[in-house]
């Protein structure tokens, strides 16, 4: 069984005596575990049957079945898909096991060009220039898994809230710091929203966001994992001209 206390003190000026005061939060600490389970539980569950549904679309179509519902059905059970995977990092980064990152040290290069391979194809379709500028011998101690994460959510909004131009992503050392900088040419965030785009769920554009099969929560991970690793997220967008999110982490 684990207790968790919370404990103020303060000086009695009178008596000369310390007052040591403990709160029980064990209740509350068990509450919010609970709550946490609940959600990563829930969200596991919920990838059998979208994976089951997701066969059943690809059989009918192989069967020949042809039905103006089909790539509606399809494209809500991707939608579904993205969304419960976005659900289960989050809720795995919010993990207490996970809190602690593993770091290896890593070719950073190597690693920032395999993500912008997986969106070459999206980039090329929409006439975008993907380029990767990297220091050469980049190596850092990073845990892989969280900086891929953090990485692929940055390029993918990139790409996808950019219509002309190009999508840049930059590592280099500053000050004995990694800064990893993603940068495009896209349609921007006015100053009023910058504010609030870290928010779970907070889009600009609900019905843009949706089109580009974005979640919500894209951002939100990216800040949870800037916070495992006690980094710093700088964020610079101007409306229509393109936006640069900058990663500090040390
Ligand atoms: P989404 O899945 O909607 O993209 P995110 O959490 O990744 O959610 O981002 C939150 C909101 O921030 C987006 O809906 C979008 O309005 C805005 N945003 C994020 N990245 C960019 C970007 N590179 N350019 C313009 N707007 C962006």
């Amino acid at each position: 069984n684990n207790y968790y206390f919370d404990v103020s003190a303060s000086f009695l000026e009178e008596s000369g005596e310390i007052l040591l005061t403990f709160y029980d939060l064990t209740e509350k600490v068990k509450l919010q575990k609970m709550k946490k389970d609940f959600v990563a539980n829930a969200t596991h569950e919920l990838k059998t049957p979208i994976t089951i549904l997701k066969g059943f679309v690809e059989t009918m179509k192989n069967d020949g079945v042809d039905s103006p519902y089909l790539p509606l059905i399809e494209s809500n059970i991707e939608r579904m898909a993205r969304l419960i995977n976005d659900l289960l990092i989050l809720s795995r980064l919010e993990d207490s096991k996970v809190k602690k990152i593993e770091r290896e040290e890593t070719d950073i290069c190597q690693l920032v060009n395999s993500i912008a391979l997986l969106f070459k194809k999206k980039a090329e379709s929409k006439n975008l220039e993907l380029k990767v500028m990297c220091q050469e011998n980049l190596f850092f101690h990073i845990d892989r898994f969280t900086f891929e994460q953090l990485l692929i959510n940055l390029v993918d909004n990139a790409v996808r809230y950019t219509e002309k131009g190009y999508v840049e992503v930059l590592c280099k050392i500053e000050n004995s710091r990694l800064l990893v900088s993603v940068k495009d040419t896209g349609i921007g965030i006015s100053e009023d929203k910058l504010g609030r785009i870290f928010e779970r769920f907070y889009v600009v554009d609900k019905s843009r966001s949706k089109k580009s099969g974005g979640t919500g929560l894209g951002l939100s991970i990216v800040k949870h994992i800037v916070e495992l690793y006690s980094g710093e997220i700088i964020v610079e967008s101007r409306l229509n001209k393109g936006s640069v999110f900058k990663v500090y982490i040390s």
